[in-house]
């Protein structure tokens, strides 16, 4: 046996006559008059293969075990398909069974599972339709993000996972230690002073690798990260993950203006480009998740995203009339709902939205003139709020550290970060994407734990 087979995929273009095998679980099995008629599935595209078995093809104890969640091998001819909605079927003449699934107890067995069932069996809901094709997207979505940057000449670089910098300031942490030993149920700390750990400090998995970007851009030029974040954050929403990953270009020589037009530039294309490779698999997500999905994704990558200042949505959202649980004012973070106003009910497609007041926002963002406000920059979608969160960045060693010093953070423990401003400092920006909030986006689904093969939460880390 070897990796170098025909996927199911494959097998849809092959000419009738064709003598070929086709490997993957069955999805479902129905019996008419003599024949047997199996839902293939490799998980290679969206949709099934049907095969057809002939009255005493099969012997009669394995063609008794070819029932949902069984994996096997059939061997067959490729026939044209008298039924609507395929062009070609696979008439079976044998079969290997890798592997049966005894019905009375495999757990993928019922269709219309809840979400929250489905996450419960996290093992198995990628041989379902739904998981599938969320995968697939997941997929395709990464190979797309890969070639944005890498086309624009952005270098893909890797920042740690582990830092002893707590200095990122985007979130709670996760410690690392060596110290902490699990013994019957129970906790030990087998040393209370961080110089003995590992590291020789406190340690923790990273909220983002920005500020380490920030150190190759100022060399590279154009550079992107793109992997694991973690964030503590004890929130059991439908939008927060405390293991995500994260796309995080970083660019010198650029301002404001130009991170927004990246990030528009971004998202236009790589949903484009979903839209153009998973066509199946949204067409599924627009018929049983969110209609309109495809509506609304075709306008966002054809229209322009409405550009306002912080200040400007604030009178809009004053003035709507709207009653919010939170009320809001200058000054004030925007919540959820603030952002689902303007961008659902307000604008109807994306916003970007630019200086925010400088005390809802991180040191290290570039001061304006008044004083007031810094140039950030959040892309707010409909439907799930914000989806990206990025700004110009403080290059000018005295503003910065005047800044970290009113915030009441450590100079010490930012000494590299300000060598950058010391020893050749450029203008730059960057921002901040949440690949997992980028893909509730496209598929349509409602909660960011459906999206990722296995999610961590509050409360679950099991697999
Ligand atoms: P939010 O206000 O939505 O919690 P944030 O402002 O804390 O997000 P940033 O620090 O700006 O987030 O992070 C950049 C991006 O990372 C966000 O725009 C979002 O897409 C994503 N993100 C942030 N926190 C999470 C999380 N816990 N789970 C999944 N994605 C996240
Ligand atoms: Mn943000």
């Amino acid at each position: 046996m070897d990796y170098r087979r025909t996927y199911v995929r494959d097998l849809f273009a092959l000419a009738p006559g064709t003598d070929t095998s086709a490997y993957g679980w069955v999805k479902t099995r129905r019996d008419s008059k003599g024949l047997s008629f199996v839902q293939l599935s490799d998980g290679s595209c969206f949709k099934d293969l049907q095969v057809i078995f002939n009255e005493g093809v099969v012997p009669a104890d394995i063609l008794k075990q070819i029932t949902t969640g069984a994996c096997l091998r059939i061997d067959g001819t490729i026939v044209e398909s008298p039924a609507a909605g395929q062009s070609v079927e696979l008439l079976a003449t044998s079969v290997e069974l890798y592997g049966a699934a005894d019905p009375v107890t495999y757990p993928l067995q019922k269709k219309g599972a809840s979400f929250e069932y489905l996450r419960e069996i996290a093992h198995l809901r990628g041989r379902g339709n739904t998981f599938g094709a969320v995968y697939r997207v997941r997929n395709r979505a990464a190979y797309a993000t890969h070639t944005f940057f890498q086309k624009r000449g952005f270098q893909y670089i890797h920042t740690p996972i582990i830092t002893a910098s707590d200095a990122e300031g985007a979130g709670a942490m996760f410690a690392v230690s060596t110290k902490l030993e699990a013994h019957d149920g129970k906790y030990k700390l087998t040393s209370h002073d961080p110089s003995e750990d590992f590291f020789g400090k406190p340690a923790f998995l990273t909220v983002s690798g920005q500020l380490e970007a920030e150190t190759l851009a100022m060399g590279l030029t154009n550079v992107y990260t793109f992997g694991p974040t973690f964030r503590a954050e004890n929130s059991s929403t439908s939008r927060h993950l405390a293991e995500f990953w994260m796309i995080e270009p970083e660019m010198a020589f650029c301002d404001l203006a130009g991170d927004m037009n990246l990030a528009e530039e971004f998202l236009k294309e790589v949903i484009g480009d979903i839209m153009e490779n998973c066509g199946d698999d949204l067409a599924f997500f627009n018929q049983r998740i969110e209609p309109q999905l495809l509506e609304t994704l075709g306008h966002v990558v054809n229209s322009p995203f409405e550009r306002l200042t912080y200040t400007e949505a604030i009178k809009l959202l004053e003035q709507g009339g709207e009653k919010f649980e939170y009320p809001i004012h200058w000054g004030a973070d925007l919540q959820s709902e603030h952002e689902r106003w303007l961008t659902e009910v307000k604008v109807g497609r994306p916003v970007i939205l630019t200086d925010y007041p400088k005390e809802i926002k991180a040191f290290y963002m570039r001061a304006n003139e008044d004083g007031k406000t810094v140039r950030a920059m959040d892309v707010l979608a409909p439907r799930i709020g914000e989806i990206i969160g990025g700004s110009q960045r403080e290059e000018r060693l005295d503003v910065l550290e005047a800044r970290i010093l009113e915030m009441g953070l450590p100079l010490e423990a930012y000494w590299w970060y300000l060598d950058l401003r010391r020893y050749g400092s450029a203008p730059h920006a960057g921002f901040g994407l949440g690949f997992e909030r980028l893909l509730l986006y496209v598929t349509g689904m409602k909660n960011i734990r459906d999206v990722i093969p296995y999610h961590r939460t509050p409360g679950h880390a099991e697999f």
